[in-house]
């Protein structure tokens, strides 16, 4: 199991699917299950619901996840932001993906999908959470200027090295 942590457009899915196939186990998107055990889009979620609910939902489908098959398993960017989902994280290798708020918003700043990016303070949202990945996380790994593929690289090379020591 690889649990991969960082903003939105840190490359969580497509830094994962390349680590899933490198591993030989499934690439797993805590966001994906929501929406497939919710019959919705978080988007749409997050406006009936509301926020609160939505994480509620998030902390079970990670808990099942982590229970289930070994995977990679990326996270929506807000799911360390509750104590309790944290806690799920204390035993399984976390990887941070680190990306500046700019290169961010290079990548997904159009994208509707994701319900954060209305929100005014999103600029300091990255900022707390960075704190938050970091605490989170076994390894970090600069995911802002290089390709995937070299990302996954360090990963594996960093984790390796983490299990060693
Ligand atoms: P996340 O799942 O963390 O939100 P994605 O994997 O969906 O991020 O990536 C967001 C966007 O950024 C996608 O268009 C993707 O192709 C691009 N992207 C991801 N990683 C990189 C990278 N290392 N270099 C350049 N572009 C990237
Ligand atoms: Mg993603």
């Amino acid at each position: 199991m690889i649990v991969l942590v960082g903003f939105m457009g840190a490359g969580k899915t497509t830094v994962g699917r390349i680590l899933a196939r490198r591993l030989g186990v499934p690439f797993r998107d805590s966001d994906v299950v929501i929406e497939q055990r919710a019959g919705r889009p978080i988007r749409q979620i997050f406006a009936e619901e509301g926020e609160p609910a939505f994480r509620d939902l998030e902390h079970k489908v990670i808990a099942d996840l982590l229970d289930g098959t070994d995977s990679v398993l990326a996270l929506g960017g807000g799911a360390v932001q509750r104590a309790d989902t944290r806690d799920l994280l204390k035993d399984v290798p976390v990887a941070y993906l680190r990306i500046s708020y700019a290169e961010a918003m290079r990548r997904v700043g159009g994208d509707q999908g994701r319900p954060m990016l209305v929100r005014p303070d999103v600029a300091q949202l990255h900022a707390e959470r960075d704190l938050v990945y970091a605490e989170a996380a076994t390894v970090t790994v600069d995911a802002g200027t290089s390709p995937p593929e070299a990302i996954a690289r360090d990963i594996l090379t960093l984790l390796a090295d983490a299990e060693a020591s």
